[in-house]
């Protein structure tokens, strides 16, 4: 059957908006529910997604379909495109699966030519209208079909203003409108080398083919990108008779929410401009009134209005955002959709609509969207000043929250200017483990190397810190205090804001303000908790982030990496002193200087976990990392050592690695430094007794994590020192404690031998942030540089780093379960890469059947909602 690409209003309903777009999917419903709709019809997303399978152009088929349904319409209207008695003008605008405000085009008034102008002046007697609707379409057109930038008719508009001494549009008479009408199409020939086109069915094409290629547009690509929307849905395009706000002062336009949409109060809230067109509004060239205003200009009609708002509550049950037209005190309803709203409001219209038994507590969870939850967690920028605010560049979100303070370029600068009492982002070319003083200072992090799980990316969402990553077009001179970006100069001390939800790197200063958790919070959250399967742990490496994590709902500990417990600088002076050693009684002397710290933070962790299961990690990152770069710690730990400054730079030489991420790090430090893993077990295992013996009610069991693994007999090797070990000091305390020995799986060739692996390991962990950068063979640390090359491309949509690339990777961990259960039913199985925090990767960990996600303590929250709707979505 030849496939069906146009539909009428009448033909579709709200169930359609994969086929019709969200637009068109409600025009259709509100048809249906007898609401007063100009009538008209939807061109599919399919026949989008044909137009870019055909190489951008709309086949016979479909362009014979579009005029098949212009003559329904003009039969259902009782109008004719070009007609010189009754005319028929039609809106055409884009309307995609999920709503993206403003990041595709519409053109209204399509139909207009010269001797249509003529007709509608003359039958109206409203020669001024028809001229505006007039030069209105001439502008759109050619701004949004033909690509003339907008300027050159404002600029003409502006002109004519000045001329006749007046300055608000609605001012010019309509001689007025009718020169600019002539001087518009002069600039159309100017700069397209031809005549406008007078045919409206050529207009028409024009149009969808501009509403297709808007789905293209660098905006709308990066819109997708940030609210995971897959650019093969496609958009469709509603053609729809215009009525017209602009007719006279018994007209206008406006759009209204149903409740609001910033706080979620229920009360009605909109904007309204008389004898004006929706563009008005949009663009602000006139200031609208509040909706409240429109009860006294238009009382029938607004009455009418707070009903249809009533029947669209009811109907869609949730908060609408309604478009709307007055035409000679006429209502005509243009577009309905579930409004986008503040995660505040967002929070408490899902719980009014459960108190107002609209919803059940189901669909509230349904209702919120897991990434929103972030802007409550973090101190965001003052929404009217971030209006204002010039984007000076993009980098990568990598940890949400908003930033602004005094720049400075090193760790020991954030901390010395932070105890002056001043406010500083740290700006690194990448940061490294020494930095994670100077980050704690600073309110903000910016890098211009590193990707969503680069060192600075991590660290900062562990804290909660703001931070942008990878921005590139950063011209960095760190040796003399200053970098460039967009043309302008930033020295040390200068202001700068960074936002670490969008990316977005501001010049100067904009205000933030604090985090506000509501009440409503914890009802969604308590609902959540209640229908989600999927448990929820942190990754937590201090006592203090561990504390955050139980406070915002955490069930555990997933991940510990105990690297991050070596930093601080009382402990790196002894690490340093094991690297450096020169035989295994040296290293041994060394590590028994740590052991009292790292089992006094394991305490800390179990203690802070109350019993939940806390999972620690082995020592990771390669060694290198620890070695001392400056001048004076160098000589310091020369001093140290009994050694001389040579010796100690031959040694860091030969830390030297040319591939880290692939040298010496993960399990083959135990493998080849067993004392390592032997003085981590003892301090697991002490902590661990210790917590046992004060709390008896609880049943603390460390779980011991090997990192790295690709190989049996790798684990085995390391399993090995830690049982002995671990046994030893169990048998000497003379108490029962039981532990569990797991490996991370982040290495492919671990998941393709999980089944041996599992015979062994008590419990696997997907580190997917290894298992990405290994599955695609990019480094975690490089890939932001070529990624946007990628999604131009669109060889990607999305950063495989914080999004789970499901195909693949996501392949590997099903083998792994498989496999992993197939030998060892009692294995338990989470995830504790970055994906643990993304909605999209936590539902494919529910669908995979994992045991829990672990995810840094701000995204715990977010983790809990997109379990909960995982669990519900596959219930329905
Ligand atoms: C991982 O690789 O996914 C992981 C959690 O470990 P890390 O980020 O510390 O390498
Ligand atoms: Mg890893």
């Amino acid at each position: 059957m030849k496939k069906k690409y146009c539909y009428l209003f009448t033909e579709g309903n709200a169930n359609m908006r994969e086929l019709l777009g969200g637009k068109g999917a409600n025009l259709a419903e509100m048809t249906n529910i007898g609401l007063p709709v100009p009538q008209g019809f939807t061109i599919s997303t399919e026949a989008c997604t044909q137009y870019y399978e055909d190489g951008r152009k709309i086949n016979d088929d479909i362009m014979a379909e579009i005029m098949e349904y212009v003559a329904k319409m003009e039969e259902i209207t009782g109008k004719k495109f070009g007609d010189r008695e009754n005319p028929l003008l039609v809106s055409v605008r884009s309307g995609a699966r999920a709503s993206m405000p403003g990041m595709m085009d519409t053109i209204l008034n399509l139909g207009l030519n010269e001797d249509v102008v003529e007709v509608m002046a003359k039958k109206s007697g409203n020669p001024r209208w028809a001229w505006d609707c007039y030069r209105r379409f001439i502008q759109m057109y050619s701004d949004v079909v033909m690509e003339v930038g907008k300027k050159y008719f404002e600029q003409l508009i502006d002109a004519m203003k000045e001329k006749k001494g007046v300055t608000q549009d609605v001012e010019l008479s309509a001689d007025d409108l009718k020169e600019l009408a002539t001087q518009f199409k002069a600039e159309y020939k100017a700069k397209i080398g031809e005549d406008f086109p007078t045919d409206p069915k050529e207009q028409l094409i024009g149009a969808v083919k501009a509403v297709f290629r808007s789905w293209d547009n660098p905006r709308a690509n990066v819109y997708r990108r940030d609210n995971d929307i897959p650019y093969s849905w496609g958009t469709a395009v509603n053609v729809q008779m215009m009525a017209f706000g602009n007719m006279g002062d018994d007209c206008g336009t406006g759009v209204a929410f149903t409740r609001d949409p910033a706080t979620g109060e229920k009360k009605l809230m909109g904007e309204f401009l008389t004898n004006a067109q929706g563009e008005d509004v949009v663009a602000g060239v006139r200031t609208p009134m509040p909706i409240s205003q429109m009860a006294e200009k238009f009382p029938e009609a607004f009455k009418q209005f707070t009903s249809v708002c009533k029947i669209l509550e009811d109907h869609y049950r949730d908060m609408q955002d309604m478009e709307f037209t007055v035409e000679n005190q006429k209502l005509y309803m243009l577009q309905t959709r579930n409004g986008k709203r503040t995660a505040k409001a967002a929070l408490k219209i899902a719980c009014d609509l459960v108190d107002e038994g609209m919803i059940s507590e189901k669909d509230a969870v349904l209702m919120i969207d897991p990434r929103n939850l972030d802007t409550l967690l973090h101190p965001q920028f003052d929404a009217n000043a971030l209006k204002k605010a010039e984007v000076a560049g993009r980098g990568l979100g990598a940890s949400p929250g908003a930033a602004c303070g005094k720049i400075v370029f090193s760790a020991e600068d954030a901390k010395a200017w932070k105890a002056k009492g001043e406010k500083v982002v740290l700006v690194r070319l990448e940061t490294s483990p020494e930095d994670i003083e100077g980050m704690k200072a600073a309110e903000g992090i910016l890098t211009v190397r590193g990707g969503m799980t680069s060192h600075a990316a991590v660290v900062a969402r562990g804290m909660g810190k703001c931070c942008v990553s990878g921005c590139g077009d950063i011209n960095m001179d760190e040796d003399n205090k200053k970098f460039e970006l967009a043309g302008k100069t930033y020295r040390e001390g200068d202001y700068i804001s960074i936002d670490g939800s969008t990316g977005n790197i501001y010049d100067g200063i904009i205000p933030t303000s604090d985090a506000t958790i509501s009440g409503e919070f914890g009802r969604i959250m308590a609902w959540a908790d209640k229908y989600r399967v999927l448990k929820v742990r942190t990754n937590a490496d201090t006592p203090a982030d561990a504390k955050k994590a139980v406070e915002l709902g955490a069930e555990g500990i997933g991940l510990c990496r105990t690297e991050h417990m070596f930093f601080e600088a009382d402990r790196i002076a002894a690490f340093r002193e094991m690297i450096c050693a020169d035989n295994v009684e040296q290293r041994e002397a060394a590590l028994d200087k740590i052991l009292p710290m790292q089992q006094s933070d394991f305490e800390a962790l179990f203690e802070a976990m109350q019993g939940n299961p806390v999972t620690i990690r082995f020592l990771d990152p390669p060694l290198h990392e620890f070695v001392p770069t400056e001048e004076a710690e160098i000589e310091l730990l020369a001093n140290a050592q009994g050694k001389t400054v040579d010796d100690i730079r031959v040694i860091i030489a030969s830390l030297h690695e040319f591939n880290p991420m692939l040298g010496h790090r993960g399990c083959r430090l135990s493998v080849t430094y067993p004392e390592i893993a032997k003085m981590q077990t003892r301090a697991v295992i002490r902590a661990a007794i210790k917590v046992q013996n004060d709390h008896p009610e609880w049943k603390v069991v460390p779980e011991i994590e090997v990192p790295l693994v690709g190989e049996l007999r790798e684990f085995n090797t390391v399993k090995k020192i830690v049982v002995d070990t671990a046994d030893e000091e169990i048998r000497s305390a003379g108490i029962n404690l039981k532990y569990e020995v797991g490996t991370m799986i982040e290495i492919p060739r671990a998941c393709l031998t999980a089944d041996e692996i599992a015979k062994e390991a008590e419990f696997f962990c997907f580190g997917t942030n290894d298992l990405t950068q290994m599955t695609f063979g990019f480094s975690r640390d490089d890939a932001g540089k070529f990624l946007g090359a990628y999604y131009d491309a669109k060889i990607y949509e999305s950063d495989p780093f914080a999004k789970l690339d499901q195909i693949g990777v996501g392949r590997l961990m099903k083998m792994a379960c498989e496999l992993g259960k197939s030998t060892n039913k009692a294995l338990h199985i989470g995830i504790c890469g970055e994906h643990g925090g993304d909605p999209s990767s936590v539902e494919f960990c529910h669908k995979l059947g994992l045991e829990y996600v672990s995810c840094s303590p701000f995204r715990v929250p977010i983790a809990r909602l997109a379990a909960a709707q995982a669990a519900i979505k596959e219930s329905k």
